[in-house]
C-alpha cells in the first residue's frame, strides 16, 4: 500500500458523526457558497442566452423575444430560489430503500426512449420518497433495497447509507465521485467524506 494525502480510517456501520464537526462545517459553508453562486449565475444567463440561439437559428427578431426571455427567466429564478430553500430549510430525515425501478418514457415524435431509474425510500415517518434519475444514476447504483439512509438536504449527494462496510466506494457528499471506502477526503475535490 504507498501512502496517500486522503487519511484512510477503518470504515464501521452506522451514520457518520463526522457531520457535526468543524471542518465538515467548514466544508458545507464553502460548497453552499459555490452551489448558490452558479445557480443564480445560471439562471441570470440562461434567458440571454437562449434568446440569443433562438434568434440566431430561427431568424426571428431579438426584440420579439423579449417577452418569452421574461417568462424563461422568472421561471429559472423562481426554481433556484425553491431549490436553495430546499437545501437550507430542508430536514434531515432517516428511513430505507423500500424499492427501485426503472421505467421507460416513450416518445413517440422522436421515436427515443428515456429511461428513469427511481429509487424509493421511506422515511421513518412514513413518508414515501421517489428519487428520480436520468442520464447518471448514482442513487440508483449506490443503494440496495432494505437499506437504511439518512438524508442530509445541505449536501450535493444528499444519501448517506448506514452500512458501508460491505462497498468498495462511498459517493463523495460534495462531487459526488466515487470514492474509495477507505479514505477519509475526496481525492478529486479535497472534501472529508461521510463515514
Ligand atoms: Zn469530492
Amino acid at each position: 500500500m504507498g501512502t496517500n494525502d486522503y487519511g484512510g480510517s477503518p470504515v464501521q456501520p452506522g451514520f457518520s458523526t463526522r457531520i457535526d464537526t468543524p471542518e465538515f462545517r467548514a466544508a458545507m459553508g464553502s460548497s453552499g457558497k459555490v452551489f448558490a453562486i452558479t445557480s443564480v449565475l445560471t439562471a441570470v444567463l440562461l434567458a440571454p442566452l437562449l434568446m440569443l440561439v433562438v434568434s440566431f437559428f430561427s431568424k426571428v427578431e431579438l426584440a420579439d423575444l423579449i417577452i418569452p426571455g421574461i417568462i424563461v427567466e422568472a421561471i429559472a429564478l423562481v426554481y433556484v430560489i425553491w431549490s436553495a430553500l430546499k437545501r437550507s430549510l430542508g430536514k434531515t430525515w432517516d428511513g430505507e430503500v423500500v424499492k427501485k425501478y426503472v421505467e421507460e418514457k416513450y416518445d413517440s415524435k422522436n421515436d427515443t426512449s428515456e429511461h428513469i431509474y427511481i429509487t424509493e425510500m421511506r422515511t421513518d415517518e412514513g413518508k414515501k420518497h421517489k428519487h428520480k434519475e436520468h442520464l447518471l444514476h448514482p442513487v440508483y447504483d449506490y443503494f440496495e433495497v432494505g437499506d437504511r439512509v439518512r438524508y442530509h438536504p445541505k449536501l450535493n449527494f444528499p444519501f448517506e447509507k448506514f452500512d458501508k462496510t460491505r462497498d468498495a466506494y462511498v459517493p463523495c457528499p460534495f462531487c459526488g465521485q466515487r470514492q474509495d471506502v477507505t479514505h477519509d477526503t475526496c481525492q478529486n475535490c479535497k472534501m472529508p467524506l461521510l463515514k
